[in-house]
This record gives C-alpha cells, structure tokens and sequence, in this order.
C-alpha cells in the first residue's frame, strides 16, 4: 500500500487523528509487514504487535528458571486467562480466513493444553469471575482458556484436545454469526481481499486513492489499515465500508468455502460437555464506536440468543476487537453489567486479579511463538506479574469504584463523553 498523504486525510477524516493514522502505519510495519521481517510473525487482529515494554524484556529471562518462580511469589501477581480464537491445520484457512497469527495447530494446540493442564490449574471463567466478585486473592497459579468469534474449528479441533486432557474452557460467540447467518465483517474482508486478482483497490470510502494489493505483504497491510478504519466508524458506516470493499474485490457471500463458524447443535454439545459459552456481541462491530442503542442492542441480544440456545443463564462477555483501538470503555462495561453479565473479559495482557474490575478482566492473546511451551510458560508469568496501564482499564476502574450498586439508574454516559458523540 502506498504511503501517500491523501490516504492518511482519509483516515483522519473515519475519525483517526493524524497521529492516529501515522501509527496505524508503524503499527504495519512493525508487525512484520516491513521489508526484511518474514510472515505477519506477532500481529494481532487489531495489526497491533503482542510484546511489549515489561513483555519484550521479560523474555530476554524466559530460561531462567529460578528467577521466574520466584517471581511469580511477589504478592501483585494474579491468574491469567488466555485468549485463543482458531485451532485449525488446514492451510487454506489461516490467512485467508482468519489472520494467520490466531490460527494454532491441532498439535500446537494439544501441547499447550497438556502443559498447562500440568503445571496449572485450568478453570473456567466462572470460578475466576466468582474470586474477583468476592475479593478473594486469586491463585497465580490458575489459568483460564477462552476462544473469541466462534469458528467452526473450536468444535471441530479444539473442543475434542479440551476433552482428551479434562480441561474445560470459555467460548465467546459473536451471535449473528451462528452457522454463518451473517458472515463475519473481519473474515469478509480479509478474504475479499486475499481472494481478489485486482492489483489495487478502489472504492467510495477512500476517495480517488487506490490502495496497493500487488502483492501478499501489500494485502496484509491494506486488511490492518480497512480493519483499523472499520473499527473506528459506527455500526451503519462499518457495514458500508466492508461492502463496499467486497465489492471492489468482487468477493460475495457465496464464494466461501466451507462452513465458517459453529452451528446451535455444536454450540449446544460444548455446552453439555462443561464448557462455558459466553457472548461476543452480534456483529462484531467495535463498541465503543456504535451508537448507545445498536450498543444496547449488541450485549442484550447476543445474551437473549444464547440464553434461547442453550436453556441456561449466559452470563460472561468478551468484547469484541482488540488493544490497538479502544474496545471497550466505561459505558460499554455498565451496559454489559446491566444487562445481567457477571464478567467481562477484554485483550489487554495482564493479571486477573482483585486489582481490577471483574467487568474488565485482562487476557493474553496467544502469539504464534507459544507453539514452544517454554514461550507460553515465559507469557504467562509476565502476564501474571505486569501492571496494564491502558486508559480503558484505568476508566473502568474508577468508574466502577463510583457506581457501588449495580442498576437503579446508571449513568450510560461514560466520563470522556464519547458515548454521546457516537450517538450523535
Ligand atoms: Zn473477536
């Protein structure tokens, strides 16, 4: 993709500021899109890359035993839920479909499960969610296993390694994606994109600019750039955009392959074999960037629909996105509260502990180095052990420190205002 300033502008004019736009373009190259950096090594779905600050020099120790252990014993530690989205070993599926960084091999996948299955305590979110409600101190030792999106893999692949160690796992199922009823925007885009012949991509919403798609590494940064942009609209303008773009690319709904995400009856199976299912929202869309009602509308129909499927209470929530953009705010938070969801899980590393509210639990995206169990290992005591400082966390926190009671007339307004002017 051409760096041109023309382009930049129309970032700036979906809401990015020029600061914003010029690092969403660092962001891509850092990510491995770069001359010389290999194959999108540590990108995550936002085209954010996973180490940083504590993280990259934490690993610098990954072998020194000793010192890790005994690390893991200063008392600010906490447990660590992890958040993984497709298991899958068909090589038309990762990249094509889901970005590639997400997508862990059935092998991978059984190795991690049997290393954490023998030197942690795997639970659900629900036994974690109850520590943090109560106040209790929560064993640095545990670890909790999520999926987001729910790809037909989870069931397919994931579900039955779950079942072979005896650990149980959290599956966050975006709702309006249920055996593909609508398919999902990131997947429609990035296959759009990675499926279409045309050399360049030109559409209303970035104006007279064509955006590079010669080749692989120029698809990829056009997927982080349109998904960066898409994050930021609202839900009438995100829809636009995808279209939009799938129909540059000349990419429909039927040319999918194969089934993409789980059916109810799998859903349901999970559900019987004690796994948690929790909600995901219905589209997908960036909450924070939708208007109040279609936010209203994302918590409490997911959590309706799944309550219908399965018969039982649905009461965990992941928001959907991730880091690089705000995926979740102190609006987001109360409106997931007040519709009846005793957690909320969202994709900053960190510690799960009493530090923070149990409507914003931190999570650690696995990255494909952690196909090596020392790299998960190494991960995971620095997840334990680091102090997330996003603003996100950090608004939650003292929002949820001046609402004492749940309901009974909760401001919806979160204290930046920005629900309002998404509104708007
Ligand atoms: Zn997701």
């Amino acid at each position: 993709m051409r760096k041109d300033p023309d382009m930049r502008e129309r970032g700036r004019g979906r809401g990015l500021t020029g600061e914003e736009s010029r690092c969403l373009w660092g962001d891509a190259d850092r990510a491995g899109l770069g001359p010389g950096r290999g194959d999108v090594p540590y990108i995550d779905e936002n085209g954010a890359i996973s180490v940083d600050g504590l993280w990259g020099f934490g690993r610098a120790f990954r072998n020194c035993a000793p010192l890790v252990r005994a690390m893991s014993l200063l008392p600010w530690g906490g447990a660590t839920i992890l958040r993984y989205h497709s298991v899958n070993d068909d090589p038309g599926w990762a990249g094509d479909y889901v970005q590639r960084s997400l997508v862990v091999s059935t092998d991978v996948f059984d190795r991690q499960v049997a290393y954490l299955v023998e030197r942690h305590r795997v639970v659900g979110v629900p036994e974690l969610a109850d520590a943090i409600a109560s106040g209790r101190r929560v064993d640095p030792r545990t670890v909790a296993i999520t999926f987001d999106d729910g790809y037909e893999d989870n069931y397919r692949c994931a579900f039955p390694i779950l079942r072979k160690h005896g650990a149980t796992a959290t599956f966050y199922v975006t709702t309006g994606a249920i055996s593909d009823e609508s398919i999902l925007w990131t997947v429609a885009l990035r296959h759009a994109i990675r499926r279409t012949e045309s050399q360049g991509l030109k559409c209303g919403t970035f104006g007279a600019c064509s955006i590079d798609l010669s080749t692989p590494r120029a698809k990829e940064k056009a997927i982080a750039f349109i998904t960066a942009v898409v994050k930021r609209s609202g839900e009438r303008e995100a829809l636009e955009i995808v279209n939009e773009v799938r129909e540059a690319c000349g990419n429909s709904r039927d040319t999918y392959d194969s089934r993409i995400m789980m059916n109810p009856d799998e859903i349901r199976e999970m559900h019987e074999g004690g796994m948690t299912i929790g909600a995901h929202s219905v589209t997908h869309y960036n909450l924070p960037s939708v208007s109040t009602d279609a936010l209203v509308g994302e918590v409490g129909e997911s959590k309706r629909a799944l309550e219908e499927l399965l018969g039982c209470e649905v009461e965990h929530f992941a928001y959907p996105n991730g880091r690089t953009n705000r995926h979740f705010d102190a609006t987001t938070a109360a409106v997931v509260a007040d519709a009846g969801f005793r957690s909320g899980v969202t994709s900053i590393a960190g510690p799960v502990s009493r530090r923070y509210p149990v409507h914003c639990l931190p999570r650690l995206g696995i990255v494909p180095h952690d196909a090596d169990v020392r790299w998960l290992a190494a991960d995971i005591q620095y997840a334990r052990l680091s102090r997330p400082n996003h603003s996100s966390l950090r608004e939650v926190t003292a929002s949820s420190r001046s609402r004492p009671t749940r309901g009974g007339g909760r401001d919806v307004a979160g204290p930046t205002g920005e629900r309002q002017e998404a509104a708007s």
